[in-house]
């Protein structure tokens, strides 16, 4: 049967790697969540002090190529979990520390050329479901399908909120939408690559639309699209 390549891009916090992981398990492809990437950049810049109150870009680009990203599976969750140079650092990249000086880290032009050409890689036997902010603009502007995805500000803050309740951390409302609105606006004014839509993107709203829901309509467009030919 035909594979292709399924982009979801979108605000953050959109539930764009819940629907991802589910059409990925559904089609029996690949997953890849390119924030997780991002996310573990900024890991290391925090580690050694490149990231702090303001960004030292000079030494973060210096410092590339000593840094190793790595998805490996994991069984027993069944799902793919970051490693930075040998190490799991599937929870300290949600830390909200991260999330915080994320946005900056993504802006930096070398650090997306690094990451995209790992992206591209992942995607040259299709088959793979990719999240991000530039997957149908720039790391695979053929895709076969192109979805982005939208909710409110507040809708989005307060799915944040639960999940990192969930998990222990203590956190306030506030400084979680406050992250929310500052990736939102770092992310899609920044130079290289800014967050957009693709014109041939099937934009969802989701701020009033169940995680069936998403997962159904995705999954029929996909369906529809591997049956051609
Ligand atoms: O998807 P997630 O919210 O984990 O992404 C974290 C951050 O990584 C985003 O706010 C954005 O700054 C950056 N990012 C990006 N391009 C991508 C994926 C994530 O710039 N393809």
């Amino acid at each position: 049967m035909r594979k292709i390549i399924i982009a979801i891009d979108g605000y953050s916090s959109t539930g764009k790697s819940t629907v991802a992981k589910k059409l990925a398990n559904a089609l029996d492809y690949v997953y890849v969540d390119t924030g997780a990437m991002y996310r573990a950049v900024t890991l290391y810049g925090l580690n050694h002090g490149f990231v702090q109150d303001s960004l030292d870009t000079k030494a973060l680009i210096e410092a590339l190529p000593e840094i190793e990203l790595k998805f490996k599976p994991n069984q027993s969750l069944g799902k793919s979990e970051m490693y930075l140079n040998g190490k799991n650092v599937e929870k300290e990249i949600r830390d909200m520390k991260v999330s915080e000086n994320v946005s900056q880290v993504a802006a930096v032009e070398e650090v997306r050329e690094k990451l995209v050409e790992l992206q591209q890689a992942m995607g040259d036997e299709k088959g793979i479901v990719m999240d991000g902010r530039d997957i149908g603009t720039v790391v695979f502007p053929e895709a076969e399908l192109k979805i982005f995805m939208t909710a409110s500000p507040e809708t989005r803050a307060h799915r944040r909120y639960k999940e990192l309740l969930d998990r222990g951390d203590e956190v306030t409302f506030e400084r979680v939408l406050k992250n929310v609105k500052a990736r939102d606006y770092i992310d899609s004014t920044r130079s290289v690559s800014p967050l957009q839509r693709a014109e041939d993107a099937i934009k969802i709203d989701n701020s009033d639309m169940g995680q069936e829901e998403q997962f159904e309509r995705i999954y029929n467009f996909a369906q529809r699209i591997i049956q051609q030919d």
